[in-house]
């Protein structure tokens, strides 16, 4: 803890208090209270770093109501790193609150459930039924967010030119709920002409532990994906989840006081990329061709703010043929889901959310498309809220029926 703390002060003492983060900050729009700033979050902390106040409630909830989104960081001129901070404060909360009090049973659960996609596919399907069960109001609202099946995803054609390598990261939530958005970006960027390896010791990359506080558990799961991706050499790790994106590309930061792993992890986390990134890349991009259907986007705050590549989404969409896409002025905010925050915030979480669809319903896409499999929870549960038709979908499938539909075209051209 003694360098965390050093790096967490070290943060602090850059901190002007200028309050630029604040505008940006999706809990202080919500309330305008001070303390759910980022100003107020740091001055907590450091209030409870330096013991001039208590490590209790308050600080809790000020942490916790968080969403980790890091737009704070982003709009900070001088730079503070407010993640530092705040883990500091979690980590130090979580050692010092009552054994019983550390995470209720449903976080708990969810967050054992990370390392075994399989079974949390299966408490999806337990989770679509739950809706006939007498649940607390504030769970039940959120069941609709499960209504989603994957679909068949056919094979690609065979590739005319090789690109080089990619190692897959799978992510523990888009594999066990959204395989196809997996299936279908492997599939596009083998097409295109990528070699694609998806390692099979990989685990959950670790980001819902780490944001919990539960920082030894987070560790172990990364030293155990820095292993197994090592097998694949230099080799770009793509993923189609910002949430995880974000979280193995700061494994260097994860493990930078580990002696024996710290540049193993340096190393892993300068391969890390979103899978578009490797489109983006291609000197001649691949044809999109889409449907006549007005498309819009939900990004992702991480792959934004932290894994980097944020634009590159957008880029694309703009790009397909015979889609029109709208640009969102909030489609770079958080969705409200971060993680489990949908779950212990229920009530935040729909306020954020709500929010948000007040563009969406004006502007009333045929189809949402999302880059991380929480805004794929959230925004489906977004557009049943507000009675809209339109399909939410991840980019990699919306994608890749265009990249078909292309070559398709070009094929009869
Ligand atoms: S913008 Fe940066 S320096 Fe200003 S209050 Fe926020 S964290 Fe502190
Ligand atoms: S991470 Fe997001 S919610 Fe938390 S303080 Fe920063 S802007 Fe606000």
């Amino acid at each position: 803890m003694d360098e965390q703390f050093e790096k967490a002060m070290a943060e602090i003492n850059h901190c002007n208090k200028c309050g630029f983060c604040l505008p940006v900050c999706p809990t202080y729009r919500l309330t305008g209270n001070e303390l759910d700033s980022p100003r107020g979050r740091i001055a907590m902390v450091e209030g409870m770093l330096l013991d001039e106040i208590e490590a209790g409630d308050g600080l809790e909830a000020s942490l916790s109501y968080c969403l980790g989104c890091r737009a704070c960081e982003t709009a900070c001129p001088s730079g503070v790193e407010f993640h530092l901070i705040a883990q500091a404060g979690k980590e130090v909360l979580d050692k010092t609150r009552p054994k019983h009090r550390r995470i209720t049973l449903l976080p708990r659960t969810l967050l054992r459930m990370t390392t075994n996609p399989a079974r949390m596919a299966r408490m999806a399907r337990w989770g679509r039924r739950a809706a006939h069960l007498p649940l607390p109001g504030r769970l039940k609202q959120l069941v609709p967010m499960l209504d989603y099946v994957p679909e068949t995803v056919v094979p690609a054609p065979a590739p005319t030119e090789y690109l080089g390598e990619a190692a897959f990261f799978q992510g523990c939530v888009q594999e066990a709920l959204f395989q196809d958005a997996n299936q279908s970006a492997v599939e596009l960027l083998s097409a295109v002409g990528y070699q694609v390896v998806s390692p099979p010791s990989q685990t959950c990359c670790g980001a819902l532990a780490w944001h919990a506080g539960r920082s030894d558990e987070a560790r172990a799961l990364a030293r155990a994906n820095i292993a197994a991706f090592e097998q694949s050499g230099e080799t770009p790790v793509v993923n189609t989840a910002g949430g995880c994106g974000a979280m193995l590309s700061e494994y260097d930061e994860v493990l930078a006081d580990d002696p024996e792993w710290a540049e193993r992890a340096r190393r892993f986390s300068q391969r890390v990329r979103d899978w578009t990134g490797l489109l983006k890349d291609m000197e001649k991009p691949p044809r999109f061709v889409g449907t006549g259907e007005r498309i819009a986007l939900q990004n992702s705050c991480h792959l934004v703010n932290v894994e980097g590549g944020g634009e590159v989404p957008a880029q694309l969409l703009g790009n397909v043929e015979g889609d029109t896409f709208v640009p969102l002025t909030g489609q770079d905010q958080c969705c409200g889901s971060a993680g489990i925050y949908n779950i212990q915030h229920p009530d935040w979480s729909m306020r954020i959310l709500d929010s948000k669809m007040t563009e969406v319903e004006d502007e009333n896409p045929a189809r949402m498309l999302v880059v991380n499999p929480g805004c794929q929870l959230q925004m489906t549960l977004g557009m049943k809220r507000c009675h809209l038709d339109g399909q939410v979908e991840h980019l990699a499938r919306y994608l890749y029926h265009a990249y078909l539909r292309g070559q398709e075209q070009s094929a009869r051209a």
